[in-house]
């Protein structure tokens, strides 16, 4: 193995095969531009599934990543410290949170937000308040209690049994979730636009009735927001889209803008039933993902920031449209901000990957969400140059599918 620039195929050498990455392998990025071994440049349409907020290496956060590097690197809880104080107390001031918990992953935070709902819910009326409710499409992590919240049979298959107490009902249906409400239920988790779903909005109506749902059964109303958060739907978190406030809400990806970092929010009342010794995480709260994850928040909470986020959805929007209009692939165009679905036609379900394949080759990243959907979450900063010029390889991409 060329062990200074190992190839592709090491990876089915030396790797679990659970994932399928590309051939490539990119080595440099800057900005919304990545470029690969051989120094071809991609223009970055699919930010690491919604992480690289501000693109690949902003100057910010490396000075930020820098600093703290030179500083103190770890300690765990047995001790705080100051880059996690200053988050947590940014948080706190930008949002309806009063108390946060610090994770690394979104399914760690998830997986916080469920044991929550659990312990509140037996601390004030015993273990038969412990079912958790959540939405079939829905996607909030990998470890078993967050995949089987999930509402994605195919992540749980072959690892059962699963953890029980764990029901689904369809998303944006609100007869169903009325129905399926009772006194047992301690949670309902939801993401407020479903990503990995297929990026589906859900209705203002939607969630107004899960919080009074919640609120009449003494439920916590969780909202996932792992993707959808830090900017990403234009504000900064989507529930203050909606205008509808959550007892819990979880925040990663974008969080770090690269950075592995979570947060688990609510309020004090809430808090206090993760009292000490409850619930923990060694390396949550680590001094360098809360250095990095500050200067995350204190530029994209900026007004011109989030503003930028719905005029580039516009013009993503526009180009998609102008795609659609010569080759008619898309059904839907939808999405909050820079979380973008296009919904492609009949005659290109499952093909999804073909389309992302071919971007590839033509030099644009985008994704996909499950087998139908084009999905883009560039970064929120992206030039328009940037936006234009993926605008049209994404097009060339396109003829060469529909010509194949
Ligand atoms: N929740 C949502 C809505 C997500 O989109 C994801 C990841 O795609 C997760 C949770 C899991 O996050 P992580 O992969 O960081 O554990």
């Amino acid at each position: 193995m060329n062990t200074t620039h190992p190839d592709r195929s090491v990876f089915d050498q030396v790797m679990v095969p659970n994932y399928a990455p590309v051939q490539v392998i990119p080595v440099k990025g800057r900005g919304s531009r990545v470029w690969d071994q051989q120094d071809k440049e991609y223009v970055d349409l699919a930010g690491g599934i919604a992480v690289n907020a501000l693109g690949h290496c902003h100057p910010e956060l490396v000075a930020a990543l820098k600093e703290q590097a030179d500083q103190l690197w770890h300690l765990s809880n047995v001790y705080t410290n100051e880059p996690a104080l200053r988050l947590a107390q940014q948080i706190c001031d930008l949002t309806f949170a009063e108390r946060v918990f610090f994770a690394n992953s979104g399914g760690e935070a998830n997986e916080a937000a469920l044991k929550l709902a659990r312990r509140h819910a037996w601390n004030k009326a015993g273990e038969a308040k412990h079912e958790i409710l959540s939405t079939y499409g829905s996607f909030h992590g990998r470890t078993l209690f967050t995949v089987t919240a999930g509402g994605q049979e195919k992540y749980t298959e072959g690892f059962r049994p699963a953890p029980g107490g764990i029901s689904h009902v369809p998303y944006n249906d609100i007869a169903a979730l009325e129905a399926a409400f009772s006194d047992k239920v301690c949670g309902f988790i939801v993401e407020p636009v479903q990503g990995e779903g297929g990026v589906r909005p859900a209705d203002k109506e939607y969630l107004e009735a899960a919080r009074r749902l919640c609120d009449k059964h003494d439920a916590l109303l969780i909202f996932d927001e792992v993707q959808t958060g830090v900017g990403r739907s234009g504000k900064l978190y989507s529930y203050m889209t909606y205008g509808v406030v959550p007892d819990v809400l979880t925040t990663a990806k974008s969080l770090g803008g690269g950075f592995p970092v979570a947060a688990m929010l609510t309020t004090a009342k809430i808090a206090e039933s993760l009292a000490f010794g409850t619930h923990g995480s060694t390396y949550g709260g680590n001094p360098l993902a809360c250095a990095v994850a500050s200067k995350v928040l204190e530029i994209i909470s900026q007004p011109a920031v989030l503003e930028g986020v719905n005029s580039r959805h516009e013009q993503i929007r526009q180009g998609l449209d102008a795609i659609n209009a010569r080759h008619n692939i898309f059904t839907e165009i939808r999405g909050q901000g820079l979380l973008i679905g296009a919904e492609l036609t009949e005659a290109w379900h499952g093909k999804a990957k073909d389309f992302m394949a071919a971007a590839m080759e033509e030099g644009v990243m985008i994704l996909v969400a499950g087998p139908n959907v084009l999905r883009l979450a560039p970064s929120l900063i992206i030039p328009d140059a940037d936006i234009a010029e993926a605008m049209l390889r994404l097009e060339r991409a396109v003829a060469k599918v529909v010509a194949a």
